[in-house]
């Protein structure tokens, strides 16, 4: 190419030229309010949760918090049962059995966790129901917005902006009562003696709730979710989408009620948009299954409330499968849902009896790092441990340390332990052997610490005995 040729390029250019933002700018969705048969099973989805979530930690089981997460004492309460930072395990198999739950739900009925129970659509259907309360229907907080600043508006957006905030606060407030005893959080609140540090955590949920309910709302589902990115892989044919049914409902217009369909030609759909009005991710679902559809219903319960009015069937927005709108079979259990079916059931029966053999009592014995051995006063080999003893019950409880070996070894002293419900303590121990033996090095030794009460419930750690070899 000549230099001519790229003058005559770089000249043309900039007319062509023009300015890409790769940022997409967020539109504000309004959406209309909407009530119908799915909202109300939403509402019997949404409030056990958020009661559940709010009212969980009042409640004890037995002298303590039903629900607990005792970070500084490192032992987590659940109903009753205790568990220690050695039972991660358990929480690895929760969280797995959990998945797979999701999987298998997803599989079945596609985006319902989404649509019915996530924290997030649950808080932000909250905030907007606040927001609808306070500043009123969708088209009134359009006009809202759209005016200039006056004492009412002032007014309206500092009530809704104070009831989101007094929520959000509560549900910052009960997120650390799930770590702190709820009833001493909120003494130390009444009395201006608030830990900083819970605090903090208060201040950091309760700016993170009222952010992501009040202002990012469908962006979380959007941008931030994992779940909404990769849950199209556990979808199949068979799995319960939403979706329009485009040969009922095109060529789609509007009518007069009660016109006979032959004069006016059209499919069902009288392109009210009321479907559109009501998404809380602002698509249109008549351009068929989108990621951003996070199966509310709430465009069904729109849809047929239309239908009803124009005396249609209702169903054009549905749930449905792909292979019901193809007119094939639909198959309810299928291999792919069988397999998480069988490895939840599988994973669910080895936590169950993991749990039930879970021991009472924590042994742990640490053998002393300066020498192998020593000679007492005696002229007695002596070894040194560190024995660490864990009370997992919910009871104090005694305990008697005794050792087995094939060596006549006796264990100093006669260590009894008392120990209050979830208490752990560590001291030395010292093991001699009162005469020669015919023992080379040395050889195995076991500890036991034994419930005084409940002699079944022994916990038991091997170590060794060491010695000089020519001891005998
Ligand atoms: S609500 Fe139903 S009738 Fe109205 S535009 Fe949506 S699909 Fe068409
Ligand atoms: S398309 Fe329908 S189901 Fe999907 S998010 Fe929008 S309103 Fe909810």
């Amino acid at each position: 190419m000549q230099d001519s040729d790229l003058i005559a390029v770089s000249a043309a250019a900039p007319a062509e030229v023009s300015e890409i933002d790769l940022y997409q700018k967020r539109e504000k969705i309004y959406t209309r309010r909407m009530e119908g048969f799915f909202q109300h099973i939403r509402l019997f989805t949404g409030w056990p949760l958020l009661l559940g979530y709010f009212l969980l930690p009042w409640f004890n089981w037995g002298e303590r918090q039903a629900v607990l997460f005792d970070l500084p004492q490192r032992q987590f309460n659940i109903l009753g049962l205790t568990f220690w930072p050695q039972d991660l395990s358990l929480l690895a198999w929760i969280l797995i059995i959990s998945a797979f739950l999701l999987f298998a739900v997803t599989n079945l009925a596609g985006r319902v966790w989404c649509g019915y129970s996530c924290p997030q659509t649950v808080w932000t259907s909250i905030f907007m129901w606040v927001e609808q309360f306070v500043e009123g229907t969708r088209n009134q907080r359009i006009k809202l917005d759209a005016a200039p600043w006056s004492k009412e508006k002032v007014i309206k957006k500092l009530l809704k902006h104070g009831m989101w905030l007094g929520f959000a606060f509560l549900t910052g407030f009960t997120f650390v009562a799930y770590f702190t005893p709820a009833r001493e959080l909120a003494a130390s609140f009444l009395h201006f003696s608030v830990n900083p540090m819970a605090l903090f955590w208060i201040a950091f949920f309760t700016l993170a709730t009222y952010g992501n309910a009040g202002w990012l709302r469908e962006q979380v589902c959007l941008y931030m979710c994992p779940y909404a990115r990769f849950q199209s892989v556990m979808f199949d044919s068979n799995t319960l989408i939403i979706s329009y049914d485009k040969k009922r409902g095109e060529p789609r217009g509007s009518r007069k009620r009660n016109q006979p369909a032959s004069e006016h030609k059209l499919g069902d759909c009288i392109d009210c948009q009321l479907c559109v009005q009501v998404c809380p991710t602002g698509i249109d679902i008549r351009d068929g299954l989108q990621y951003e559809c996070i199966g509310c219903a709430l465009c069904v319960d729109a849809c047929d409330s239309i239908m009803e009015k124009m005396q249609y069937p209702k169903g054009l927005i549905s749930y449905t499968t792909e292979n019901a709108l193809a007119g094939k079979p639909v198959k309810l259990l299928r291999p792919r849902l069988l397999g998480y079916i069988l490895a939840i059931a599988i994973m669910t029966l080895a936590m169950i009896v993991n749990i039930a053999n879970r021991e009472a009592i924590e042994l742990s014995v640490l053998r002393d790092r300066q020498a192998l051995f020593y000679k007492n006063e005696a002229g007695q080999i002596e070894n040194l441990y560190t024995v660490k003893l864990a009370n997992k019950t919910q009871q104090a409880q005694s305990y008697k340390l005794s050792i087995e070996s094939e060596l006549p070894v006796v264990l100093g002293g006669n260590p009894t332990v008392q120990l209050a419900s979830g208490e752990v303590v560590s001291f030395p121990v010292k093991v001699y052997l009162p005469s020669a033996s015919a023992a080379s090095r040395g050889a195995a030794l076991t500890f036991f610490a034994t419930n005084k009460s409940n002699e079944a419930e022994v916990s038991s750690v091997e170590s060794r005995f060491l010695m000089p070899a020519n001891a005998h």
